[in-house]
């Protein structure tokens, strides 16, 4: 983009962009506009030792912009640069990080033989210095991204050695809870309710830190195949009965008969339902919650809709950014992290979903999950 911009501004033919590469001790070219296969090819394989363009790179320190005809005797560009471009007039611009010159930026004519005019020069300083910020700007961003890798690599790799312990925790729980083995006290089995509880909930905090880390680190695979709606919403009933028992609240399914079948990728789409459900249920002090399934356009809508606490317009573009809540006085704590729902929009954008939310503060909520019926062979990774 900056070389083609660069070509663009300065009306000229090509522009190039080279620079210091510490393993390789030489410049090199990262980026090149106007170029024909063949010359990208041959350029790509070019390294030039920094003894070749000492004498530019003086001239840059001092003048920022500097030109030469190809035919000037006084070359500053070297030659095999020169013959690998094809280049008749080549305009060098210092691309700095701080003080030291880090590359140089191009910009070239091929066959006309006049020099780049004053204005051109002024032009070219400017994209110099606009280079400079940019290219540091990309430095920067790539080390961001790659201290994210690591962190994600970590918080795996820690989730799932603190997971082990707690599910060992969990098994000698459950022997000592057992009233045939252990006899426990009443007290005692209160303690120990108590304390399975909390594992139980740590080891789910656990899980949903690798989910998060695996699907930033890009290591969550799909596996899809086709489906029965119905028979994956049954599913999800069966699999949230302990959690809606918990409260008083109305539940209602209605599933659209005669759904065609979903290609997707069943486990991945449970997780999404249920941490709906899990938040509709946790949200709605009194009332009900509704799951509806209908064909909708190409592909199933089903929406999850509560009448619970609600949540204000202004929260609602943040509940989907990762260990976002929703901070109100007025509101009960009710636990959680604040991942779920990154979980659930991460996951749908990996099945080729959407999902949108509506809610009025003291009414309730709905989210509408849509997801295509087929997907593009090419679109969902085996
Ligand atoms: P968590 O539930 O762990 O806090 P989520 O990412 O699942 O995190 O949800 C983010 C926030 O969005 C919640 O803390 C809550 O404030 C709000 N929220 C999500 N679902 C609902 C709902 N059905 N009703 C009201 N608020 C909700």
């Amino acid at each position: 983009r900056l070389c083609q911009l660069t070509a663009e501004v300065l009306e000229c033919d090509c522009s190039h962009t080279f620079l210091w590469q510490p393993q390789e001790q030489g410049y090199v070219a990262v980026a090149s506009w106007g170029d024909s296969a063949d010359q990208q090819e041959t350029l790509a394989a070019l390294t030039i030792p920094p003894e070749a363009i000492a004498d530019l790179v003086q001239h840059l320190e001092k003048e920022e912009v500097v030109q030469r005809a190809a035919s000037d005797p006084r070359g500053l560009f070297p030659s095999v640069l020169l013959r690998h471009m094809e280049v008749t007039v080549l305009l060098g611009m210092a691309l700095r990080r701080g003080e030291h010159i880090i590359g140089v930026q191009t910009a070239g004519y091929r066959g006309r033989t006049r020099p780049f005019t004053s204005q051109q020069h002024r032009i070219a300083l400017g994209i110099a210095q606009i280079a400079s910020i940019a290219l540091h700007n990309a430095r920067l961003l790539e080390q961001a991204e790659s201290a994210n890798r690591l962190k994600s690599e970590f918080l795996a790799t820690l989730s799932h050695e603190v997971r082990t312990p707690l599910n060992i925790i969990l098994g000698y729980n459950e022997i000592l809870l057992d009233e045939e083995v252990s006899h426990p006290t009443t007290e005692q089995a209160k303690i120990l309710r108590r304390i399975r509880d909390n594992t139980r909930g740590l080891v789910e905090l656990m899980t949903t830190m690798l989910d998060v880390s695996r699907l930033e680190a890009g290591r969550l695979l799909i596996e899809a195949r086709h489906i029965q709606i119905a028979d994956l919403l049954r599913e999800v009933e069966t699999e949230t009965r302990d959690l809606r028992e918990k409260t008083n609240l109305q539940f209602f399914w209605r599933i659209a008969s005669q759904l065609p079948p979903l290609y997707t990728d069943p486990p991945k789409l449970k997780i999404v339902l249920k941490n709906l459900i899990g938040n509709a249920l946790k949200f709605t002090p009194q009332g009900s919650v509704t799951v509806e399934a209908h064909a909708h356009g190409t592909g199933v809508e089903i929406c999850i809709a509560d009448t619970g606490i609600g949540i204000a317009p202004a929260s609602l573009p943040v509940i989907f950014e990762p260990f976002r809540q929703v901070t109100d006085t007025s509101r009960p704590s009710q636990g959680g992290v604040g991942l779920g729902l990154y979980i659930v929009r991460r996951l749908l954008e990996l099945l080729g979903g959407t999902i949108t939310v509506e809610s009025t503060v003291g009414c309730g909520s709905t989210f509408r999950v849509w997801l295509p019926f087929e997907r593009a062979a090419d679109a969902l990774p085996q």
